[in-house]
């Protein structure tokens, strides 16, 4: 199993996580607009979900179902070619990002850039 990180952390993405994983396996780029888990890495320790401020990390068998669209955008992360794996995404990572500006968490420089 791994842990999956969903939609409410598009466009947070402050990190806060990937201070106590362990093994970090916790990675994105300065272009992403939030973290991926990577799945044969994580040790399913679950340090990093009470750490998340937006309560974006679940166990793959506990993703909510608003969120299970979440799951394959984890998983090709690290499977699929930069621009292979955004242009099956963008648009849902769009709807996110929209979604989520006016969250008191989102990071003001990535909407200001
Ligand atoms: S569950 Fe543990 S190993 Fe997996 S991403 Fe979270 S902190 Fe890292
Ligand atoms: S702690 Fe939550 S919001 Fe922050 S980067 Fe990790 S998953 Fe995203």
């Amino acid at each position: 199993m791994t842990y999956i990180i969903t939609e409410p952390c598009v466009g947070v993405k402050d990190a806060s996580c990937v201070a106590v994983c362990p093994v970090d396996c916790i990675y994105a780029t300065d272009e992403d607009d939030q973290y991926f888990i990577h799945p044969d890495e994580c040790i399913d320790c679950g340090a990093c979900v009470p750490e998340c401020p937006v309560n974006a990390i679940f166990a793959e068998d506990e993703v909510p179902d608003q969120f299970q669209a979440w799951i394959p955008v984890n998983h090709e992360y690290f499977k699929a070619e930069r621009d292979e794996f955004y242009s099956k995404f963008r648009d849902l990572i769009a709807a996110a990002k929209e979604k989520n500006r006016d969250s008191e968490h989102a990071n003001a420089e990535l909407y200001n850039r």
